[in-house]
């Protein structure tokens, strides 16, 4: 077979030169199409034809809209025209379209066969007279990269989600819970709505472990940690303030309100068992609560103003609610 170079102007090699050119077009590893102003398509290579099961004889000078009714056909018809318009080349990236069309694709790590997500690039074509009467579409298979991106995001974001929980109680630690405090209190301060805050602390806790053992308090703030969650609304946010320390950010709440909502909580948790190695043992939590105040300057004002009400709930014989400004109860 000649090369490409070699071959001079007469009428039999300029078939031979298309010939050449149509068969390193029938190799590429892209789609690659071409269409006319009306969107039939000229050309139609071995890739698109692989994947799409339509042979390059059915596709010749059909529409490509009737061919893929799928294909978001106004979005795609305005880029095509914007080719033929500015005759400059563009580009739709997966991120964009994921699937433009609607392909199946063979991971080559897994074998696996996957949806195809594609980057497409519009090329205008130059007739001998300059004019821009096709465009050709080229379309890669980027299904590996994009699959990979999509297992990295999701990852990063498993590894976010670790790095805010506490292991224990699966709420959230208190690094990740005071950042919550922090944007309340900032939000509240500067709308001037209500805002509460609970601080709870297990009663006894300490001769709660020295009686039935670590593993059983383990259990009990597993305990505890569920309760929060489910009593908590969806907008409140619990986490686990220190070792048998809890705390809860109530938005839009004022105290008397989260005085209700503490009562059912500590009332549910005195009532509760903990279920350890075939035992049934009491537990029971002490709970201080404070209204955000407009002349806190900090959230460690907010939280000092919790932790002295539970301080007083504890003074005044554990396994009761207390609320910042009021006296002891
Ligand atoms: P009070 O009613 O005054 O709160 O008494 P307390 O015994 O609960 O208070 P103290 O602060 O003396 O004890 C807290 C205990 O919590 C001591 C510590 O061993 C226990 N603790 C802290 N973190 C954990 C944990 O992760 N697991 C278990 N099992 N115990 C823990
Ligand atoms: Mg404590
Ligand atoms: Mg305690």
């Amino acid at each position: 077979m000649p090369d490409i170079d070699s071959i001079t102007d007469n009428p039999a090699d300029g078939m031979q030169r298309l010939h050449l050119i149509m068969q390193l077009l029938q190799t590429l590893d892209n789609g690659l199409i071409l269409l006319d102003r009306d969107h039939n398509i000229q050309l139609w290579n071995s890739f698109m034809e692989n994947h799409s099961g339509i042979s390059t004889s059915d596709a010749r000078n059909r529409n490509l809209f009737e061919l893929f009714p799928d294909l978001p056909q106004a979005w795609l018809k305005r880029k095509i025209e914007s080719v033929f318009k500015l005759q400059s080349r563009t580009f739709c990236t997966w991120e964009e379209h994921p699937r433009l069309f609607n392909f199946k694709s063979t991971r080559p790590m897994t074998g696996h066969s996957a949806k195809m997500y594609q980057n497409i690039t519009f090329i205008p074509l130059h007739g001998l007279d300059k004019t821009v009467n096709q465009v050709c579409l080229l379309v890669y298979d980027v299904t590996e990269i994009a699959t990979r991106k999509k297992e990295l995001e999701s990852a990063n974001e498993s590894l976010r989600l670790v790095s805010r929980t506490d292991g224990l109680t699966k709420l959230y630690n208190r690094a990740y819970w005071e950042e919550c405090l922090k944007l309340e209190f900032q939000r509240s301060q500067r709308s001037g709505r209500p805002a509460s805050l609970i601080l709870l602390d297990i009663d006894h806790f300490k001769t709660f472990n020295d009686t039935h053992g670590h593993q059983a308090g383990d259990q009990a703030l597993r305990m505890v940690g569920q309760l929060l969650q489910k009593f908590r609304r969806a907008t409140d946010t619990a986490g686990r303030y220190g070792g048998e320390e809890f705390g809860i950010i109530l938005p839009e709440t004022t105290v008397e309100q989260a005085k209700i909502f503490a009562e059912r909580l500590r009332l549910k948790i005195a009532t509760s068992d903990v279920i350890w190695d075939g035992e049934s043992l009491a537990l029971s939590i002490s709970i201080g609560i404070s209204a955000l105040q407009a002349d806190m300057n900090t959230h460690q004002d907010w939280i000092e103003a919790s932790d002295n009400a539970l301080y007083q709930s504890k003074a005044a014989g554990r396994n009761r609610v207390s609320v910042a400004g009021d006296s002891a109860e």
